[in-house]
């Protein structure tokens, strides 16, 4: 057996000029993976005839399963239905079961329902009609020489329903696959040559149906190991056994077995000991919390956050001595240990992270080198320092610095910092 090769084909102007991030690739090339199928080729076209056309012309010799998103609205600038119904043949007829939905959602929503909106419960006579629960505009599959074609709409959460719903049962039912496995490392404190260098023997004994990947994000390396194959069991044999021997190699750097986001590394430490975390986040404006709070439960061991923004407010609110500020200024480690101290005992928590740096030129920073960030994580004994110097623009910066600061909250809780 072979694993079964699929094409995504995204359509809009929007995806092309770069007003919309194709979300909906991702999504499903994740999904499609689970299933042992591989995505090998992503193709992005314009809301336009010719350009689908080609796409089409070309993908469909190369893959069992194409997927396609986009352009099934009822407006005229989305024509994949009709194009579609050209291409493969047939004409649009009205789907009633599609009509009575749209219809409903129309009362539901409390609009009037125009004749526009007819053409929603149009489709080819020549497809399987996928029923889209969350939306009006209905996913098709056409089959051509084997070939499964399915175009679905391209709001990202009615592809999802349709692909949960509709696809995914039906391509599990119809095409049988190799296994696709994957494992993750996350690792940081080291870079990603050094890291492959020094995994040098173990890549040597690795059969060929598995591979590895490094992938470098902010303060950390991502390894991916994959493997492919018919024998789901002699894969993931093989893959413990290599997940175990580079966990030992790379020992006190691995940070997780599992590819989930910092704030989630971080919650679970915390919840794990019982601990709770607060924030005094000067230039990051509160995003850390932001990130913190985007984890389901977090309440449980976040306690809260405060953003002294101005100067002033540090000593004010946070109570960060004057002279403090006036002898290192805002942005120094004597600053930032202050604010880490106090937040821990303003919030009664466990543990604590203070940020503060200059993400760009300007304001009442400005004589600071941009990107020059402090932190500071306090717990019980004693407080933690790190400078950082930064060299993106302010958005990415910002980014860095929230990672960085989680990452360094996570490597204290451990006793790794
Ligand atoms: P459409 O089905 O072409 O009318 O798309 C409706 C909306 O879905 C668009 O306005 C986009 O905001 C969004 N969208 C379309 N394609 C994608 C995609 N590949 N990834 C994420 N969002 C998309
Ligand atoms: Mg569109």
């Amino acid at each position: 057996m072979q694993n079964v090769k699929a094409t995504i084909i995204t359509i809009g102007d929007e995806l092309l000029i770069g007003q919309t991030i194709d979300t909906n690739s991702a999504w499903m090339a994740q999904q499609l993976n689970k299933l042992g199928i591989d995505v090998f080729r992503r193709v992005a076209v314009a809301d336009d005839e010719e350009d689908i056309r080609l796409a089409l012309d070309e993908e469909i010799p190369r893959a069992s399963i194409i997927l396609i998103t986009g352009g099934l609205g009822p407006t005229s600038d989305d024509i994949t239905k009709p194009f579609l119904c050209k291409y493969f043949g047939g004409k649009l007829v009205v789907n009633e079961q599609v009509l009575e939905h749209v219809r409903e959602l129309f009362a539901i929503r409390n609009r009037p329902f125009l004749e526009i909106n007819m053409k929603q419960a149009e489709v080819p006579d020549s497809c399987t009609v996928l029923f889209n629960e969350m939306g009006t505009a209905p996913g098709m599959l056409f089959e051509k020489d084997g070939k499964w074609i399915i175009s679905m709409p391209g709001v990202p959460f009615e592809m999802q329903g349709i692909m949960n719903n509709e696809v995914l049962p039906r391509l599990k039912e119809h095409f049988k696959s190799d296994v696709i496995i994957h494992k993750n490392i996350i690792t940081s404190g080291e870079g990603e040559s050094f890291i492959s260098e020094t995994l040098k023997d173990v890549e040597a004994d690795m059969p060929e149906y598995i591979k590895i990947s490094y992938l470098p994000a902010p303060g950390v390396v991502k390894l991916r190991l994959t493997g492919k194959g018919p024998d789901k069991e002699k894969i993931e044999n093989e893959l413990n056994a290599i997940n175990t021997r580079i966990i030992s190699i790379l020992d006190r750097i691995v940070v997780s077995q599992d590819d989930i986001p910092m704030q989630e590394l971080v919650g679970r430490s915390l919840l794990e000991k019982g601990a709770t975390v607060a924030l005094a986040e000067s230039c990051t404006g509160g995003y850390v919390a932001h990130l913190i709070t985007q984890v389901q439960g977090s309440s449980r061991y976040f306690n809260g956050a405060i953003v002294p923004y101005q100067s002033k407010l540090k000593n004010s609110i946070v109570g960060v001595k004057e002279s403090t500020l006036e002898e290192h200024s805002a942005i120094s480690e004597e600053t930032a240990v202050e604010l880490a101290v106090n937040a821990r005992k303003m919030f009664n928590a466990d543990y604590s992270l203070s940020i503060t740096g200059q993400l760009s030129y300007g304001g009442e920073d400005a004589h600071i080198q941009k990107g020059l960030v402090w932190m500071a994580v306090a717990g019980k004994d004693d407080v933690k320092t790190k400078k950082f110097q930064f060299h993106y623009n302010r958005e990415l910066n910002k980014e860095l610095a929230a990672q960085m600061g989680l990452l360094m909250v996570w490597k204290y809780i451990n006793g790794r910092l």
